[in-house]
């Protein structure tokens, strides 16, 4: 009561408790915050097994931007999964702070701190944290809602199969019973804080109880309450406070903590660059790679058990969703267990499955815990090559890489051939120049990618850009090697092709090919060759906003765009391919917004071109990466099949494409039963720009 007369709104953390239950109840909660952590260590131990992080990557950004701002979840494909654990994250936080202040208003007169849990400050908490309690029941009812409605979907799918059809592959979220006890309690854990105050208000009313509208409300319903029929409900919620923390670390809930701690220490690498295996690591451990689950980084190993199960990385991958059996989510469950178990991760996961990756970084992007499943095949898959597990014509392409320095096995001297006719400079023969224009491999040998390297030339040239090609003197920039696993005959191209930049003294290079571009940009750094790396679509746009170059024209409804998971997911660029057919786009931007990304509808958003269902860095692969253009796929199991379908659903008669190795793959993707009159045109936005500037 103050001087005044009039009683400072507050409550009694432990009212009508006794001493000797007060003393249990530190005991219990005690034990168990003990128990949770000793579990934590113990299975911070399965990752010690792994080796020493490459690089001191620590920094709280990371836990501000994917912990605290939620920026996986936010984008997260499944909308109405979005807003839920959105929900359930900042309750479950608010709880947090709010008994964190409850603690330090109790305790705080050990460091000379007043009770501050009073007056105006007690009446805002009230009204904030049980608006935040209520949110938090709210997120979970709906987790556990949503949970259910999907195994009924997939048991409906189930049931609807004919006998002999392959099982639906609808639902790629896990279901065992420990995904509902974690929910389960949430759920109970948030009713129960409500019932508790509830009952308090009964047993103990005072005039500010409505400043808690919804326990007050729920006062008005509930029959009176002794003090001791207060204390058992009370008791109820702290003893299911303790069971959370005892049996977070056994629950997909753990993330809570470990995503945290994954996020604190996540590799800074961009997405598009693998690690680069030093030949003293070789020597040291005898192997390239990795063959059991313990020699992967300590960092990988931390990921896996931060893994909540939750399936996104299954939903996007083009090689599950085309038929493969490759389950991104299983790979991170399978190497996970085997850190327990033992055994080889290529028995654990399987080779098929490991050989079946694009490397399109779906997964990775849509990972909410940050997990690299690229990193993990690939190491894998480093060590298969290096045991001569590699075979079909993939062998053939690593071959043709060494010897003539081309994927197409083309000789140097052909290398030029594409030139005939144009005035393209070399830069053997030429003095200073500004861009490398880079062709690569498929850029100087397939017929459909020779159109788009024509036209990027007579483009630079009509623009008055200074370039000069590199010809006979260019390799393969090693991009299939290393994503097939060969990672020594990549660093061989590496370095040769650095020092044929640094002789020239390049600074800039453009190239059509997102392979090339990608590995020129993320991996070529450590070799010596650090250069500004532009997509054709990139300097284009340039051009064309200079006024150096028109932008094609389009009639609205024509044509449709592809975007290449090397350029528009792993290098976040999808404005400057649309600019290029007069589209004002904001698709590059990697944090939309909460409301954005929670309430934007899938459909188009362009106004000429007309958009497929996934596109920007939601687009869905071609099925080329990884090596993947070189490895045998079985009938009906193309990527390149199910993304021409959807493109084709768009009505569009022209799909544009900014990558050879797109146009290759999609060509291969169109439908066999197409009329001709009804067949798709393939072009390069090169081309598109080459017919609008003649
Ligand atoms: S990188 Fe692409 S293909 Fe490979 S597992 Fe991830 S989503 Fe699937
Ligand atoms: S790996 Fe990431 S995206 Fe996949 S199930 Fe686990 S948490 Fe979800």
């Amino acid at each position: 009561m103050s001087q005044t007369g009039f009683v400072d709104p507050t409550r009694e953390s432990y009212l009508f408790m006794p001493a000797w239950q007060k003393g249990l109840f530190y005991v219990l909660i005690f034990a168990s915050l003990a128990w949770m952590v000793k579990q934590i260590i113990d299975t911070r131990r399965q990752w010690q097994k792994g080796r020493p992080a490459e690089t001191d990557n620590r920094c709280l950004h990371k836990v501000w931007r994917y912990i605290l701002g939620q920026r996986k979840v936010q984008e997260s494909r499944p909308r109405d999964g979005a807003p839920m654990h959105l929900m359930l994250f900042y309750g479950f936080l608010a709880l947090f702070i709010a008994t964190s202040l409850l603690a330090l208003a109790e305790y705080g007169f050990i460091v000379g701190l007043p009770n501050f849990h009073r007056g105006a400050y007690y009446l805002a908490y009230e009204l904030i944290f049980y608006f935040m309690l209520l949110v938090f029941v709210i997120g979970a009812g709906w987790a556990l809602v949503r949970r259910w409605s999907m195994v009924r979907r997939q048991l409906q799918a189930e049931a609807a199969r004919f006998p002999g059809e392959p099982a639906p592959r609808l639902n790629p979220l896990t279901h065992e019973p420990k995904d509902y006890t974690g929910l389960l309690l949430l759920f109970a854990l948030g009713v129960t804080g409500f019932l508790v105050e509830a009952a308090r208000m009964k047993a103990n009313p005072q005039p500010w109880d409505h400043w808690a509208p919804i326990g007050w409300l729920y006062s008005l319903i509930l029959p009176p309450f002794s003090p001791a029929g207060y204390l058992a409900v009370w008791w109820l919620h702290a003893l299911l406070v303790c069971a959370f923390f005892i049996i977070l670390p056994q629950l997909r809930l753990r993330h809570i903590v470990i995503a945290v701690m994954t996020a604190y220490d996540a590799p800074d690498r961009p997405m598009g660059a693998l690690r680069t295996i030093p030949m003293d690591e070789v020597e040291e451990t005898g192997r390239i790679g990795v063959a059991e689950p313990e020699q992967y980084f300590r960092w990988d190993l931390k990921s896996l058990d931060a893994c909540m199960g939750c399936g996104r990385c299954t939903e996007v991958c083009p090689a599950y969703g085309s038929g493969k059996t490759l389950n991104p989510k299983q790979v991170v469950a399978d190497i996970h267990g085997g850190l327990r178990t033992g055994g080889q991760v290529a028995e654990l996961v399987t080779e098929e499955a490991l050989w079946a990756c694009t490397t399109c970084n779906a997964c990775v992007e849509a990972c909410p815990v940050l997990i690299r499943h690229v990193d993990l095949i690939v190491d894998a898959r480093r060590n298969l090559t290096a045991e001569g597990r590699l075979t079909g014509p993939a062998t053939v392409t690593l071959r043709q890489v060494a010897g003539s320095g081309s994927a197409w096995g083309q000789k140097p001297a052909d290398r030029e051939a594409w030139m005939q006719g144009l005035n393209v400079p070399l830069a053997r023969n030429t003095g200073e120049f500004e861009f490398l224009f880079w062709v690569g491999c498929a850029g100087a040998t397939d017929p459909g990618a020779i159109k788009t390297t024509r036209a990027v030339a007579e483009l630079l040239t009509m623009a008055g850009v200074s370039y000069a090609c590199l010809g006979r003197e260019e390799a393969c920039t090693g991009d299939p090697a290393r994503r097939i696993g060969d990672e020594f005959l990549f660093q061989e191209k590496a370095q040769g092709n650095a020092s044929v930049f640094a002789r020239y003294g390049v600074k800039k290079v453009v190239t059509a090919c997102p392979h090339c571009f990608n590995s020129l940009k993320n991996e070529y750094g450590e070799f010596g060759a650090e250069m500004e790396v532009w997509h054709h679509t990139q300097l284009l746009a340039g051009l064309v906003g200079e006024g150096r170059l028109k932008s094609a024209e389009i009639r609205p409804g024509e044509v449709t765009y592809h975007d290449p998971c090397y350029l528009a997911r792993v290098n976040n660029e999808s404005d400057a391919p649309r600019r290029l057919v007069g589209e004002e786009t904001n698709l590059n931007s990697e944090v939309p917004g909460l409301i954005r990304a929670v309430t934007s509808p899938p459909g188009p958003d362009t106004e000429r071109l007309v958009e497929p269902e996934h596109r920007g860095r939601k687009t869905l692969c071609c099925g080329a990466g990884g090596g993947r253009m070189w490895m045998e796929e079985e009938p009906g199991q193309r990527p390149s099949e199910r993304r021409m379908a959807e493109l084709a659903a768009t009505g569009a008669k022209t799909v544009a494409v900014a990558c050879p190795f797109c146009r290759i793959m999609l060509e291969t993707g169109r439908p066999k039963t197409a009329a001709l009159e009804d067949e798709i045109r393939l072009v390069d936005l090169a081309e598109m720009l080459q017919e609008a500037n003649r």
